[in-house]
This record gives structure tokens, C-alpha cells and sequence, in this order.
């Protein structure tokens, strides 16, 4: 059973520290002149959020730029084949390709991604390169991958010999489970960040859903779906069942409640009440949203429990358990 999987059942038995993220509605008002203490600060989703945001901090850390922090960081989880989810090691598809989805979006609303990239190891950095030196925002599969070879990036094969071992393994569970969608079989990283300069950015990278039909996208690669900044309000980021979040638009959603002065932790409760209520109830589809307002208060809310997430600040980096249904 991999670490992550291991973590999620561990999780059960941590208490929720969800108190500390505020459960009451509070009117915000968008203020320029905002206390800057809280900043420079970055929350990511999951366990793997942890080592991702002490990279992140080392550039905020020293007055670095958010959008640099959130490259960085996400990359860690990517290069690390222990992670199941995210990057070289990830789950394959049905067929047994690995195949990557990635964005990345900066204070001024300029955005990066990729969908469907096969071997390449860091589809963040590739998302980051799609959005400085090319007028699109997105590109997909054979032509992510030429743009990327393009670029210098290198071809590798990112299905360890590990991973496809426990994919066997996982598609046996998954078949005696008749369970297609369960909180062990995604994973996503997505990160916001908010540097000294009081400025936001952020990413968002996954391989998506274990065994899914291959050339299937999540919402992690769609801005506005997996992630959305605008520096003016706040971000967020979402992880669970892509397709969930893509028909709420989730994270532009939160921040448009946010705008709204609806509290973080509010405004990703009220799109996962959303995703409830579209599926009629049912409570057995995991999907999170993360948020950062630009006051550098962060609330996050999941609709299993299970979801957590990590927080580094100049207090240090912490796990915390999201308030769930
Ligand atoms: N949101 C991702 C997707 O649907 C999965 C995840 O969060 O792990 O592709």
C-alpha cells in the first residue's frame, strides 16, 4: 500500500484543527491598505503539500515571487516517484500511459497549462513556459509534448517499475470495490502562494484519476476549474473528481464568493454544497477546495473527510485537517 494511501487511513485518526481556520461568515472588504503580517504565506493540498511548501518558502522566504514559489514547489511532488499522483511515478491510465495535466497563473491573470502530456516530468514548468513565451494559454497532448521537446525539456519514462506493480494491484481493488472514483485513487497538488510584495499566483498538477480512460482531462489543467487567482481578491485551487469541479467552475467560483465577502472557508463550502447538490446527495465523490484571500486568511472545505492541507508561514509549515460534510 503506497504512503499516501497509508496517510489517508492514519488521517482518520488525527483530530480536525478545522477550528483554526474559522467556521462563522465574516464581511470582508477588499482593502488596499492591508496589514501585511500575514505574508509572505503558502497552503497547498494533501500531505505532499508539506515538502512542496518548504521549497515554495525558500523563495518567499528571501523576497521571491509568488508565481516562482509555486513553480518550484509543485515540482517537488512531480520528481518524486514515491507520489502516486502527481508527475513521474503517477498512476497511469486504462492503457497504461502516464499522461500529465498541469496550469499555473501569476498576479497579473496571465496563465500557463497542458493537458494530456506524456513524458515529461515537470508539466508545471512546461505550463510556465506555455504562458511566457507563446500567446495561447493552452496545449494538449502531442503538441504540449512537441512544444516541450521544443524547449529542451527531456523525453523520459515516467512509469516506474513500483508504480505499475501497485497499478495491478489497484485495479484488482478497484474492480472488487466497483469503485471508480474513492479518495485513494486522486491526489492532485495545487498551491497558492502570496509573496512579501502582497502579490498571488498559483498551480495546480496531477496524472488525474487512476486508470482513467486514456486522453480523459481533469479540471486541474483548467483555469477557472482547478485554479484561479486574481490578485485584487484571492485564489484557489481544487483537488477530487476533476469532473465535479469542472461543472462549477469551481475555483473561479470561490473567489467570485470571496469578492463577495464571503470568508474562505465559506465560499469553498458553499461550491462543494453545489457539487452535493448536483449529484443529488450522494456523499461518496471526494472533491476540495483550498482558498487564500488576499489578506493572507485561507480557509478550505471537502465534501468526504480525509482532505487536508499544508500551510507554511514564518510560523512554519503545518498539516491541516479540512472541515468536511
Ligand atoms: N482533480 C484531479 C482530476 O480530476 C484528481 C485529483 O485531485 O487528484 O484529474
Amino acid at each position: 500500500m503506497n504512503t499516501r494511501r497509508k496517510f489517508l487511513k492514519k488521517s482518520a485518526l488525527i483530530s480536525s484543527i478545522g477550528g483554526l481556520i474559522g467556521l462563522k461568515s465574516k464581511v470582508y472588504a477588499i482593502n488596499p491598505t492591508m496589514n501585511t503580517s500575514n505574508r509572505p504565506i503558502v497552503i497547498s493540498t494533501w500531505d505532499h503539500g508539506i515538502p512542496a511548501n518548504l521549497e515554495a518558502w525558500k523563495i518567499l522566504n528571501n523576497g521571491g515571487k509568488a508565481i516562482d514559489a509555486v513553480e518550484a514547489g509543485v515540482k517537488v511532488p512531480e520528481g518524486d516517484p514515491n507520489v502516486r499522483s502527481v508527475g513521474f511515478g503517477g498512476f497511469p491510465d486504462k492503457d497504461g500511459r502516464v499522461t500529465l495535466d498541469a496550469c499555473i497563473m501569476d498576479e497579473n491573470q496571465q496563465c500557463g497549462s497542458v493537458a494530456c502530456l506524456e513524458h515529461i516530468k515537470h508539466p508545471v514548468s512546461v505550463a510556465r513556459l506555455v504562458m511566457d513565451e507563446t500567446p495561447y494559454v493552452m496545449l494538449v497532448g502531442e503538441g504540449a509534448l512537441e512544444f516541450a521537446l521544443l524547449k529542451g525539456f527531456e523525453k523520459e519514462n515516467l512509469l516506474t517499475p513500483e508504480t505499475l506493480l501497485e497499478w495491478e494491484e489497484f485495479k484488482e481493488e478497484l474492480k472488487e470495490k466497483r469503485s471508480i472514483i474513492n479518495i485513494e485513487n486522486h491526489d492532485t497538488i495545487g498551491m497558492l502562494a502570496m509573496d512579501v510584495l502582497g502579490n498571488l499566483s498559483g498551480s495546480c498538477t496531477t496524472s488525474g484519476l487512476t486508470n482513467k480512460l486514456h486522453g480523459r482531462v481533469g479540471d486541474s489543467p483548467i483555469i477557472g476549474a482547478g485554479l484561479f487567482v486574481d490578485n485584487e481578491v484571492g485564489a484557489a485551487c481544487a483537488t477530487g473528481v476533476g469532473e465535479e469541479v469542472i461543472k462549477q467552475a469551481g475555483s473561479a467560483m470561490v473567489v467570485e464568493l470571496m469578492r463577495n465577502g464571503v470568508h474562505p472557508e465559506d465560499a469553498c463550502k458553499e461550491i462543494i454544497k453545489r457539487v452535493l447538490k448536483t449529484n443529488r446527495g450522494n456523499k461518496d465523490i471526494q472533491v476540495g477546495f483550498l482558498a487564500l484571500r488576499k489578506d493572507g486568511i485561507f480557509g478550505a472545505f471537502s465534501l468526504m473527510k480525509g482532505f487536508n492541507f499544508a500551510v507554511q508561514d514564518d510560523t512554519g509549515n503545518k498539516l491541516i485537517n479540512s472541515p468536511h460534510f
